[in-house]
């Protein structure tokens, strides 16, 4: 069990460890003569001596100056990953996870055998590993297995004003974790970094550290950016105005690079394609040429190849090293839109002269146009990183990976779009969407300053001065506006029972923290209280229940609880495969291509029209008809998978599917390690093997299927609105769910949208023109109060038990439906 969390100790009670020993790093000259003019080489003593006699260091310095490549490097040189040590860094981005390991190996000439990495699904952690990169959801899982994380001798949590959640929680952790460590003489240091000055939240902030550290500042050699503010705003056609500019840069001011910052990668892509045929590079043309034969090359072998015999296998040891990294995903959604895994590098375009604005391609002045997002391959990541060829000015056209994870050298200009694509959740409704809106004015800061990193430099805003001053100043951290139940979920795995205790940096909403817990009982994933009268309605009661066995098992998925909910159902019927199979696709969200996305031209937008109605036919064919189709979308999801394994998986299926090829990747290696997740749990159930080629489920089995769906979004359930209710048809087709008052529709992508089922559960309601239900099945009615008896119950007995969960000891556990009552949260289940 996890100790208890204590207030933590003084830092005069901390056992002076600075380590005798001094590790030699044998540097290439060149990298070493770069290094010195990184600013916060002339602060490594500063820091390290602040790190020897504090417990908790915090680190602040602007992007660029050194922090992430260096400060490993000081402490490995001084020792701390000496006699077995760790040096752990984490980072809220797996690119940033990757890139950094593999420059610092390179810096320290070092393998990555003892420089390494690991991600959520990938990683080349040896037992020689010394430091070890790695993205914040991997520490979190880690601290579940080892919660003094013995094995650290430092943890540096980097990128820390991003906020992100799981850096909000792993603080929180280890401000505890760090005093039960000196307490037993062997300390642990905790680096914080940050590239603004604004840490008030850790630092003034008794509860996390009752003396606050110290906060060490690196001035960074920063040249003086001029600002330049657009007079109007342009309203719809940023990416446009971010073309003109560009094109106006390169023709008419001095040499240096261009770094332009739009939201999402099919924007990233489609300005790169314009600035490429506006600037051809000779050479250029035909490295992408080479390029994208390369591809064809690749997804012809593909092609080819035989389907392969199983999922990718995982190994069963190395999966402690696999952990939960939901975080990761959020991430990497809210930081990029997802991408068309094919129709951005073989669809250039190469043969078509044809120019924006009737504009000559100029090939006088060639522009070397790279892309930047999160999910790029590492390969073209790293590209940036080079000296672009003789004579050609560089332009990296990136999302907001650029803002302060990667520094790129030598951009003197800096185009700025102002807007950010994030992820926005109605706390009540659950109602989340992908929205563009502007940055906060520290983003918009940063982004300029990455104009002065080598010499004087130019931001031009495409925005008014009035709008910037109309920005926040700082964007909220992420925890105090997203759903926290898979954070309240491993929290209480951790023996935190009272999470409203936790100190948190910034505490998420009370109201967060109580649907979080009321999810999580209607899951069965913690032991409600026991019923107390009046006593039970406050609010704040809820907020200390512990988990139960359940609980404990769905913890162990990395999946959200809803998905984990149906794992743990999953081994009955034979239905294991197929139920992983739905939560991996399910997970990984947007498997299909967007085709109402919009298109460039209006041959475009005729080729996507049609490729949609070849796809939603596909659609229907996966999903079947009778007792198939009432599964709906969740069938049209194992259709999907099983018909792409069954091609190979390869890049010409999805396209012709409208399947978007690295989401199915995706898809497959999750359900490789969701399977070993799963199988590793069952003790009872050796040699469990899951064909990847599934054969279409029974009759029988569908129906369990639906049971199982039902039972991880119960708390998403719909009913068709029917008679007087429909208002004299205003709400035709409509839907009442139990907790919004407005009626919401079944999406017209679903293969439900004419069947129109009484009853659904849907996986997410995205606003649009209406309130829409995507990811919709069928369910029974009776169903409801059998598998959510917390939300509502039958008045009389069951008579067929609900399906039990996974049973921890080979005995089934049923919940008894006519043994719970209802609560008075859930009234409104009742009479809905
Ligand atoms: P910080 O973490 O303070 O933002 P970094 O340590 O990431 O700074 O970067 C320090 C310097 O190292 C920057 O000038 C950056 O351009 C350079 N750098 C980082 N990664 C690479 C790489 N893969 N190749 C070349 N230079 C790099
Ligand atoms: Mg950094």
């Amino acid at each position: 069990p996890a100790p208890a969390l204590a207030s933590p100790s003084p830092a005069s009670q901390e056992p002076s460890a600075k380590p005798a020993v001094f590790i030699p790093v044998d540097r290439a000259p060149e990298v070493q003569e770069a290094r010195l003019r990184l600013p916060i080489l002339s602060e490594e003593q500063v820091i390290m001596e602040a790190v020897s006699e504090n417990p908790t260091v915090i680190v602040c310095g602007e992007t660029g100056s050194g922090k992430t490549t260096q400060v490993p490097q000081f402490l490995y040189e001084a020792g701390y990953s000496s006699s077995d040590g760790l040096i752990g860094i984490t980072e809220p981005r797996r690119v940033a996870a990757v890139a950094m390991s593999q420059r610092v190996a390179k810096e320290m000439n070092l393998s990555q055998r003892v420089v390494s990495y690991q991600i959520r699904y990938e990683g080349n952690v040896t037992k020689d590993t010394k430091v070890k990169f790695m993205t914040d959801g991997v520490l979190l899982r880690e601290i579940q297995k080892d919660f003094l994380l013995s094995r650290y001798k430092v943890v540096i949590i980097d990128e820390a004003h991003e906020r992100s959640v799981y850096t909000d929680i792993l603080i929180g952790l280890l401000s505890r974790i760090v005093s039960l460590r000196a307490k037993k003489q062997q300390p642990l240091k905790l680096l914080i970094m940050s590239a603004t000055l604004r840490v008030e939240d850790f630092t003034q902030n008794s509860r996390l550290f009752s003396v606050p550290p110290p906060v060490v500042k690196v001035d960074a050699r920063q040249f003086p950016v001029t600002v330049h503010f657009n007079k109007r705003t342009p309203l719809q056609d940023y990416s446009g105005e971010c073309f003109r500019k560009v094109c106006k840069i390169h023709r008419m001011l001095p040499p240096g690079g261009i770094l332009v910052f739009l939201t999402g990668q099919a924007e990233v892509h489609s300005l790169c394609r314009r600035l490429r045929r506006a600037f051809p590079c000779h050479r250029g043309r035909t490295e992408e040429k080479e390029d994208s034969v390369e591809e064809m090359r690749k997804f012809k072998k593909s092609r080819s190849k035989k389907a392969p015999a199983a999922l990718p296998r995982i190994d069963l040891d190395n999966y402690s090293a696999l952990p939960m990294d939901e975080g990761d995903e959020d991430r990497e959604s809210e930081m990029d839109e997802e991408d068309d895994a094919l129709g951005s590098d073989l669809d250039l375009d190469l043969g078509d002269e044809e120019n924006e604005e009737g504009e000559k391609p100029d090939a006088s002045l060639p522009l070397h146009v790279l892309p930047l997002y999160s999910l790029l391959a590492p390969e073209k990541q790293a590209q940036v990183f080079r000296p672009p060829p003789e004579g050609r000015r560089l332009c990296v056209v990136a999302t907001n990976v650029a803002e302060t994870s990667l520094t790129i050298p030598g951009i003197k200009y800096v185009v700025d779009c102002g807007k950010v694509k994030k992820r926005f959740y109605d706390r009540v409704t659950g109602v989340s969407s992908f929205r563009v809106t502007w940055v906060s004015q520290a983003s918009a800061d940063q982004r300029a300053g990455r104009a002065g990193r080598t010499e004087p430099g130019h931001c031009y805003r495409l925005y008014s001065s009035a709008v910037y001053s109309d920005f926040e100043k700082f964007s909220p951290p992420e925890i105090t506006r997203r759903p926290v139940e898979d954070l309240v979920l491993q929290m209480k795995a951790l023996n935190i029972e009272k999470v409203i205790n936790f100190p948190f940096p910034s505490p998420p909403p009370l109201e967060a923290l109580v649907s979080a817990e009321e999810l999580l009982i209607a899951l069965g994933a913690l032991r409600e209280p026991p019923q107390t009268g009046r006593v039970k309605q406050l609010q704040g009661a809820k907020l200390s229940c512990p988990i139960s066995p359940l609980g404990k098992i769905m913890a162990a998925f990395p999946v959200a609880p809803r998905y984990a909910k149906m794992l743990a159902l999953s081994q009955q019927h034979e239905c294991l495969p197929y139920v992983i199979t739905i939560v991996a696709a399910m997970t990984i969200r947007e498997l299909f291509e967007d085709f109402d996305r919009p298109a460039a031209s209006e041959e475009e937008q005729a080729q996507l029209k049609g490729k949609k109605a070849r796809v939603s036919q596909m659609q229907r064919l996966w999903a079947g008809q009778g007792p198939s189709l009432k599964l709906g979308d969740m069938m049209v999801l194992l259709g999907a998978v099983g018909a792409c394994e069954f091609s190979g998986c390869t890049p010409h299926f999805c396209d012709t599917n409208g399947l978007r090829y690295k989401a199915m990747m995706e898809v497959r290696r999750l359900r490789g390690q969701l399977t070993t997740a799963v199988t590793s749990l069952g003790s009872h159930t050796p040699g469990l093997f899951v064909d990847p080629k599934m054969k279409p489920p029974t009759e029988g089995q569908v129906t369990f299927l639906r049971r199982v769906v039902l039972a991880g979004l119960g708390d998403h359930v719909a009913r068709r609105i029917r008679g007087e209710e429909l208002l004299d048809g205003k709400w035709k087709n409509g839907y009442k769910t139990p907790l919004l008052d407005d009626p919401v529709f079944i999406h017209p992508s679903s293969v439900l949208f004419r069947e129109l089922p009484d009853f659904v559960v849907y996986q997410e309601i995205v606003e649009t023109t209406k309130m829409y239900m995507r990811g919709v099945s069928a369910v029974e009615a009776e169903w409801i109060p059998a598998l959510l008896p917390s939300y509502c119950h039958f008045e009389k007995p069951l008579e067929e038990p609900p399906p039990a969960y996974w049973p921890e000891s080979g005995r089934v556990v049923c919940h008894r439906a006519s043994t719970f009552s209802v609560p008075p949260h859930a009234r409104r289940y009742k009479h809905f």
